[in-house]
């Protein structure tokens, strides 16, 4: 500990899920921890604009589709046209719920929010709103990303939107073009899709989600385009055209495409502008991006940085690992325990997507000698007592070892069952036969694990 006196051990700038998660792991750890944010309420861009918001409106769309859709409910003469409004009406109840629950962990632990805007006026100071100063001996900054918004694009126009405004949309558009086909974009393409919209998905490269695996991004495709989604790829925007009546996007390759509204969903960039980055001598990148060390140390070594504000892999769920990580470090503790490398990916379309591990294109790119197994969930009893048979789990393992590699998964809760393979794959000790060594309960998604994995065996010679 430096022999100055300081208002606190650590202060962190953000309340989202980075912040949140520095901020309590320090104060267990004994130190002296403050926060400033500047939204009038915590938790961050995940919980007010970002990750809770959308995935909420995708569970109460999901849930209305599947009410709607069962034919119990047609016979009945059951039909429904819900509002953007009613959709969204559970959302802030959420919203609300995990605010105060996230407010009493500060409260709890006595961790002081400070609201405002916080900016470095030098080494060891920031000001509050340019009012109040406070000293720290250590700072975390997890000020999140906002979406990138070029500057010949009118987002003043009542019909163009960001991933930010998009969800306060008043009433439901008759079609949108989406704008980037990234997560974000993806998986506003898929919800918009399931309730009706005619969707046009404009992606400025070659393929959706290149970082998946292979045949997963081919199932995404096809299932996208099969539910009426229009993707184009490789294409960039000329300008974007606001009218009473529509938006038009103009393509440079000549096509025009007109809809009720537009989404913007390109890219990204760190709120690092007006934090007095100059005042402690630290640079950007051009996204406006920190960089950090292994141990999330950025070129100040007082000063770290973790969540969307670092960059990839930009998850809630990797945002909060990274500030417990980084308050390890300032601990002295150890901090490498965290598994950083093996970050699982969720991606909330429909079908859902989720993976962790190598793809195939990576082993193969390797020159590992890896085998495949696979379960397709229209065999498995659970999916078809849920009538949700659509979706597949892929094993990737060393076929001499029989460790497993990689885990590919698409379909109905994708994201919960990717887990177990999650822990069989970071095990020191276990290997693919854990999966039909074991008993799984029956019927469940997870015995998807045990088809696969003998599958994968069964390829063996
Ligand atoms: C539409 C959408 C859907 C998403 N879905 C998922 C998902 O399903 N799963 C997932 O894991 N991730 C998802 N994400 C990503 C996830 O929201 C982010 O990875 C996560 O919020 C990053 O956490 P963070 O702590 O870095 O920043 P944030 O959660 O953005 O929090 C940053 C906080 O810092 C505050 N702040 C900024 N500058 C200052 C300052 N100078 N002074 C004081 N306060 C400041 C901001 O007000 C904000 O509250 C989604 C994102 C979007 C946009």
């Amino acid at each position: 500990m430096s022999e100055h006196q300081y208002d606190f051990d650590l202060f962190v700038i953000g309340t989202g899920p980075g912040g949140e998660g520095a901020a309590m792991q320090a104060r267990k750890g004994g130190l002296s921890v403050g926060v400033a944010e500047k939204y009038r309420q915590i938790g961050g861009g995940c919980t007010h604009w970002g990750t809770i918001p959308s995935k909420a409106l995708r569970y109460t769309i999901t849930n209305t589709n599947n009410v709607l859709k069962n034919p119990m409910f047609r016979e009945l003469g059951i039909h429904a046209n819900p509002s953007m409004e009613q959709l969204r009406r559970g959302t802030a109840t959420i919203i609300s719920k995990q605010v105060s629950m996230r407010q009493s962990f500060y409260d709890r632990n006595d961790v002081p929010v400070h609201t405002g805007h916080a900016k470095f006026i030098d080494d060891h100071t920031i000001t509050i709103d340019d009012g109040e100063q406070i000293t720290s001996n250590r700072f975390v900054i997890s000020t999140g990303t906002r979406p990138y918004r070029p500057a010949d694009v009118n987002f003043d126009h009542p019909r163009i939107f960001d991933s930010d405004t998009i969800l306060m949309l008043d009433r439901k558009p008759t079609s949108i073009t989406i704008y980037g086909a990234g997560v974000i974009g993806t998986e506003y393409a898929s919800m918009f899709r399931n309730i009706g919209m005619k969707v046009n998905l404009i992606n400025t490269r070659s393929s959706l989600l290149d970082f998946l695996d292979d045949e997963i991004v081919d199932a995404l495709s096809y299932h996208l385009r099969d539910q009426g989604v229009v993707i184009r790829h490789d294409e960039e925007y000329e300008r974007i055209e606001g009218l009473d009546d529509g938006v038009i996007l103009h393509l440079q390759s000549g096509k025009q495409i007109k809809s009720d509204v537009l989404l913007w969903g390109n890219g990204r960039t760190g709120n690092t502008n007006a934090l007095g980055l100059e005042n402690v001598n630290l640079d950007v990148n051009s996204r406006g991006q920190l960089e950090v060390n292994g141990h999330f140390q950025t070129a100040r070594e007082h000063i770290y940085a973790v969540g969307d504000v670092i960059g990839y892999p930009s998850l809630a769920s990797a945002a909060y690992t990274q500030g417990r990580a980084a308050a390890m470090h300032m601990l002295g503790e150890k901090d490498d325990n965290f598994r950083l490398h093996d970050i699982p990916t969720g991606i909330y379309t429909s079908p859902e997507i989720s993976s962790v591990g190598k793809t195939e294109r990576e082993l193969t790119a390797a020159k590992i000698p890896y085998e495949v197994g696979q379960s397709q969930f229209k065999s498995l009893a659970r999916a078809q007592i849920m009538g949700n048979t659509v979706g597949m789990l892929k094993l990737l393992f060393h076929r001499e070892t029989l460790k497993v590699l990689g885990v590919h998964c698409f379909g109905a809760n994708a994201s919960e069952i990717i887990h177990i393979g999650q822990a069989v794959m970071d095990s020191e000790d276990l290997t693919l036969e854990y999966f039909f060594e074991t008993t799984f309960n029956y019927p469940t998604m997870a015995e998807a694990y045990r088809v696969a994995a003998l599958n994968g065996f069964n390829r063996l010679f």
